[in-house]
Formats: structure tokens, sequence, C-alpha cells
């Protein structure tokens, strides 16, 4: 009897459903838009009602296209945007306020208060993480703050809070289960990185109660069962964060391993097996706990990666399509030292400059749009790179390859420039859905549909190889001038101001 999965990706922009053979093979495919509310400037909302809404209708459209029944599931798995957090009425399942969503800055003054009261440095000690707006602590401190009556009505123990995961999990499983895992949970600024509990003392000075806050479960629990409004009670096996998914769907799970999504834009995570390194400007986080064993990583986000091509398509229009770039990049063998960092909105991991700005050096009467779309290419690679140094640097591993995954690696000039800045191999996998498909593995592997982490493995197949081509002196000089060129984005809008 086959065995079907169902993967559920609550995403930032889209609700999207799986449903897998146990082979990997998908068989049916669910999506729905997401409203994106902006009260104000800077501010990003989710109606978290729309969210289940959405949710349930892409499960119930993957089910449909795959023409299979509810009953036919063998499990659920749910990957999820992280960082959001939202606070609901115990009593009445009603929300308090939207969605605050994780790019949003609410909370902006609340996070500086904490800071310039020294609380940060508690925060960054116990969490790992520097304080921000960011994470979910901040934005559940400003509903308190924002709806009449919140605080005193969280401690008397009316209210409860949480990213969306334990969201969905409370209203899918009939609210009987109100859980999440490490995964989401370090990404709150209330986790105590070291024993991945809730950290009393921060909650303590947050004045968040711990009353209001989901268990931090196993991330291959058993969540509870999707109740009967679904059709049948299907098993929730595997919940793991968005990014933590991708590097469990990239097989990357052994420390060392590494993955680097290029999206709009990039996010490396780097497995560190049983400990939680601190690297120099990469976060360090829970990437789950499972078969009881707590796995930690490091990741390093940057903000434009395939948005370079986007601006070369749509601002500068260069060109027609972001594919378009490999072929005009192909038609010079080097930018003839032009290089272009994307510091458009500041400079992320591991540098962290949000006065940096954009740059365009070392053109010359003979530079032309080659050059510059080629440049733009190896932008992706040189951020890469500089991930990948600072997560060297930091845990001492030696990277074997870089699994990569996201839009952009389709660009087959990128992944060779890749492994030739990095002198590693570039793996691409022919399974391009990382993040739905590593809570689609994680929940059969708790639901028994796979027997062991080697059978998880073994589901990870390589599309293509790309091994470095130019010696490390060579790497190693165009690198040189790309470290130079970021140096020239520092500090801009102050020198400007
Ligand atoms: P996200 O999920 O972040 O929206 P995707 O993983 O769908 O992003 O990737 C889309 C991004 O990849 C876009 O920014 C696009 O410009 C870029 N992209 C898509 N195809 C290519 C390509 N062949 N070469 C370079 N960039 C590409």
């Amino acid at each position: 009897m086959p065995q079907y999965i169902l993967g559920v990706d609550e995403g930032t922009t889209s609700a999207r459903a799986f449903v897998m053979d146990e082979d990997t093979n998908v068989l049916g495919f669910g999506q729905a838009e997401l409203t994106q509310l902006y009260p104000r400037p800077g501010w990003l909302e989710h109606d978290p009602m729309q969210i289940l809404n959405t949710q349930l209708e892409v499960m119930r459209a993957a089910l449909r296209t795959a023409g299979i029944r509810p009953e036919q599931l063998s499990a659920v798995g749910l990957t999820n945007q992280r960082e959001s957090a939202l606070v609901w009425d115990k009593a009445t399942g009603r929300p308090i306020y939207n969605l605050i969503v994780w790019a949003s800055r609410h909370s902006d003054e609340i996070v500086a208060q904490w800071v310039a009261s020294g609380f940060g440095d508690l925060i960054m000690e116990r969490t790992g993480l520097v304080p921000d707006a960011f994470y979910a602590a901040s934005k559940i401190r400003w509903i308190l703050d924002a709806v009449p009556g919140a605080q005193e009505r969280a401690e008397r123990g009316e209210l409860l809070a949480g990213t969306v995961d334990s969201w969905l999990i409370w209203n899918l499983t009939g609210r009987t289960s109100f859980c999440t895992e490490p995964s989401n949970a370090s990404q709150t600024m209330m986790m105590n990185l070291a024993t991945c509990e809730w950290d009393d003392d921060l909650l303590a000075h947050m004045r968040i109660p711990r009353s209001m806050l989901p268990e931090i479960v196993a991330s291959d629990a058993e969540f509870g069962s999707i109740d009967a409004t679904f059709g049948a009670a299907v098993p929730i096996t595997a919940v793991l964060g968005d990014q933590q998914a991708g590097l469990f769907g990239q097989a990357a799970l052994h420390p060392g391993q590494v993955k680097m999504t290029y999206g709009t834009a990039g996010v490396l995570n780097i497995n560190n097996g049983p400990n939680a390194f601190r690297p120099q400007g990469l976060t360090p986080s829970a990437a789950w706990n499972i078969g009881g064993q707590l796995c930690y990583e490091t990741e390093g986000v940057v903000y434009a990666m395939g948005k370079t091509m986007q601006w070369l398509r749509d601002d500068l229009q260069l060109i027609h399509a972001a594919p378009d770039s490999e072929w005009y990049a192909g038609q010079v063998s080097s930018t003839e030292g032009v290089y272009l960092v994307p510091a458009f909105t500041g400079l992320a991991a591991p540098t962290w400059d949000p006065s940096a700005r954009a740059v365009l050096v070392g053109m010359s009467n003979a530079t032309n749009r080659l050059h510059v779309i080629r440049a733009a290419v190896e932008s992706m690679v040189f951020q890469t790179r500089d991930l990948v140094d600072a997560a060297v640097l930091g845990s001492g591993f030696d990277i074997p390859e870089l699994r990569v995954d996201g839009g952009a690696v389709k660009n087959d000039l990128l992944c060779q420039l890749q492994a030739d800045i990095l002198g590693v191999p570039v793996a691409r996998p022919q399974n391009s859905e990382a993040t739905i498909f590593g809570a689609m593995l994680l929940a059969g592997l708790s639901a028994g549909v796979y027997g062991s982490l080697d059978e998880v493995e073994a589901k990870w197949v390589v599309d293509r190889m790309f091994e470095p081509q130019i010696s490390r002196d060579q790497a190693d000089s165009m690198y040189a001038g790309w470290t130079a060129a970021r140096q020239l984005t520092r500090g801009w809008t102050n020198q400007v101001a």
C-alpha cells in the first residue's frame, strides 16, 4: 500500500500544500495568496483567520488534485514563516490583533528601550540573538500594550500567544494542542538557546506570562490530529520553521553540512550538530529536536540575492527576465574588475550595516552592460562566500560542499561561479522545494513511513554537481576585489546625511 504525506507551508506571501508519496513523487498541489496588510509605512500584518482558512483550502486542493482522501494520509508536516507573532482569546479563538509579520517594524521602540536599559545584553546571552523587532517577543509585547486590557487578560490566563505554527496547530487540532518546537521558538527571543526552554528571566522582564505561551515539544512530536472538519483525523507529526525545514530538506543532517537558498533574499544555514556556535555576524538557532536529539545551526541572511536580478530587469531594464542574466553574463569571461555590491537596503549578515548603500565600481571605458550583468550574478556568489567564511571561522568545520536551492539556482553559471569562488563543489538537488520537502520528510520519519535518518538522506538526489574550476589564488584575488568594494558601501547614509 502506498503511503502519502501532506506538507503544509504557511509562507509570508502564500499558503501552499503538497501531497507526496513515500518515494517523494509530488501528486497534488494547492496554493493561495495571502493578503498583505500595510496599516502604516513599515508595518506588515496578516489576518490570522485568513491564514487558517487559506491553509485549509490549499490542503483540500492538494488532496483533490492528488486524488487522495484525507484518511489515506499517513502524516502531515508543517513548515512556516518564523518570527511572526499573534495573540488570541483562548475561549473564543478570535485573535485580539492581526498577526504581526516578521519584517514589520511595529515594535522598534520597545526593543530600543530594552537595549537602552541594558536588558539587551541578557537577551543576547540567553538567546544568542541580537535584539531586534524582527523576533516574536517584542511583537507580543506590542500587542499586549496596544490592545486595551490585554495585559490583565493575559495575566488572568485568558489569552494565548505564539508564532504561526502554534496558531495553526491549535486550530487544526480542534483547540486540543497548544505547542511549538525549538526551530520556531529559538526565533522568538524568549527561548534559552542552551536548554531550548522558555527563559523565565527574559519573560519576567518582558512581562509576558509564561502561561500564555505554547509548550516547546520536539520537532517530530505528536502534535495532535487534524480534527474532523478536515474529513479524517490525520496526525501532525512534524513542525519546522522554514529555514530549518530547508536544511532538513537538503538532507544537511550532519555537522558542517550547509545549504544556501537563492531566493529574492539569500539564506545560508549550517548544521552545527549538538553545539550552539555563535559565529560573528551570523545568527545561532536550534535546527531541530529529532529523536530526542537537539541539533543546532547558524544562519545568515543577505537582503539582495535574486532581488538584484529584479533590479536589473525592472529598474535598469538591462534584461527582460531574471534567467536572461545567465546568457548575458556568459558573453564575457570576466567583469574586467567591475564589482556590484547590492547593499540597496544596507548590508545584512555577516557585516550588519544598515547605513551601507549599493556601489558599482571598477568601470573603465570598455565596461558595457554585459560586465554589469555579470557583476550582478557574481554579487550573489561573493555574498555567499561572505557567509560561508563567517560560518567556517565561527565553527571550525570544513565545509564538504554547498547544497543550493531557490529560484536562482537554475542559473548554471551562478552555480559554477559559486563553486569556483568557494573552492568546494556546489550540489544542486533534483528537488528544488527544500522547505516543504523537509517538512514532509520529517513527518514521514516521525510517522514511521521512513525507518531511519539514513533512509531520509537517501531521498536527497543530486541533479548536478558543479566542481571548482579555477585556482584558489585566482578565486582569492577576485574575492579580495569584492571585499574592497564592499568596504566602499559602509556608512554611506551617515556620510551624505
Ligand atoms: P522567493 O521564494 O524568495 O520569492 P524564489 O526562490 O522563487 O524566491 O526565487 C526568485 C528569485 O530568483 C527572483 O528574485 C529572481 O530574480 C531570481 N531568479 C529566478 N531565476 C533566475 C535565474 N535563472 N538566474 C538568476 N536569478 C534568477
